[in-house]
């Protein structure tokens, strides 16, 4: 059974060596005569693993020491609502730009928590640019600004970090955290769920600017206050510790391999490539995203004739190409090219693509 090249947008294609270290730990991790996973989470094993993967996480985004960071279950959508109960007062604005799914399910799960303004949106235009920071209507006692780096469905990325004079910039950076360097102490938090660039869904990653923690926030459970979860390093219940595990050697497979320097040049030879090959295909392919705003990560495209998905699909998969197939909300395909699609993977679709279109031209 070989590995084909997968395209999915999360959970999402993990570097081999990764799996193949995973299934050799797999029933005996490191001579203790058991699986990591069949281990407690407070035992030496695993605390060891815990702190290796923090302080490697550290190391490959540059993370101050002003920062905390944690390992949550729940995903990316339970940190939106909590970021809210945390950093909020009950019913405090709070700013949001919307520029695409995500920014508006953001809103969503913080709507009975905080009163949300959109600051800026790019709805209108069908989500094919990003609202222009300069364009933002902030408002001056929001608890923070929230943003999505890159939206995963409508392939559109902020390629700067915006500037919110003096305000707290919260950024969901699920589809794009450790894709290019980053300074982190532009932000009051960043948020990731693990399954695109960072390991196997399960675990989500926050990075919180400490004194962030010392706001009131509303009344809440002890499980879902970050600063209990920061005294307790993470560890209030039982967390996910396979998938802990397995983002830690996510991280080190990242900084083996030159660090986020090094992704961003390969994230920019693959996106340039593929998004070459749809501007060069005549109107064959199509990509709508405004050209200073697409997406190094998620490449929604279009065939000019949609009678044709369903084989290009079929074709694509035999030919070794998995998970093309695009979001429900958009249609079309969508081409995700995370840090652990090789090039050789971008190479191959685009090469199938022009063949495609030369067969059905
Ligand atoms: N934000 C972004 C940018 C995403 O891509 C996703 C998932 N695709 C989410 C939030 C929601 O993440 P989760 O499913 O981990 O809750």
């Amino acid at each position: 059974m070989a590995r084909v090249f997968n395209f999915s947008a999360g959970p999402a294609t993990l570097p081999q060596s990764v799996l193949e270290r995973a299934r050799d730990e797999m029933l005996e991790w490191n001579g203790v005569g058991a699986s990591i996973v069949e281990l407690s989470h407070r035992g030496p094993e695993f605390m060891e693993v815990a702190a290796r993967a923090e302080a490697d996480l550290r190391a490959l985004l540059s993370i101050p020491d002003d920062y905390a960071v944690l390992f949550l279950a729940g995903g990316a959508t339970t940190a939106q609502a909590l970021i809210a109960l945390n950093f909020a007062q009950p019913g405090q604005p709070a700013d949001y730009v919307v520029s695409g799914h995500w920014g508006k399910t953001a809103i969503k799960q913080v709507a009975p928590y905080v009163d949300a303004r959109i600051a800026a949106t790019s709805e209108d235009n069908g989500f094919h640019d990003v609202p222009p920071p300069s364009t933002w209507t902030l408002t001056p006692d929001a608890a923070y600004v929230h943003y999505t780096a890159n939206e995963t469905i409508h392939g559109v990325e902020y390629r700067e970090v915006p500037r919110v004079d003096g305000g707290t910039l919260i950024g969901d950076f699920s589809s794009s955290i450790a894709s290019e360097p980053l300074d982190i102490s532009r932000f009051g938090l960043i948020y990731a769920g693990a399954q695109k660039n960072l390991g196997p869904v399960g675990v989500t990653v926050l990075i919180i600017r400490r004194d962030l923690l010392e706001r009131e926030g509303q009344p809440r459970a002890e499980i879902l206050d970050y600063r209990a979860h920061v005294r307790g390093e993470s560890m209030l219940n039982t967390p996910p510790t396979w998938n802990w595990y397995l983002a830690g050697l996510v991280f080190r497979w990242m900084l083996d391999e030159g660090g986020v320097e090094e992704f961003a040049r390969r994230n920019g030879r693959k996106a340039a490539l593929l998004y070459d090959a749809i501007d060069g295909s005549s109107g064959f392919y199509r990509n709508d995203v405004a050209a200073a705003a697409r997406s190094r990560m998620n490449v929604p495209f279009f065939l000019h004739d949609e009678a044709l998905n369903a084989e290009f699909l079929a074709e694509s998969k035999a030919a070794g190409l998995l998970a093309l197939k695009g979001h429900r909300v958009l249609g079309g395909m969508r081409a995700s090219i995370y840090n652990a699609m090789p090039e050789a993977g971008v190479q191959a679709l685009v090469d199938f693509m022009r063949d495609f279109a030369r067969r059905r031209g």
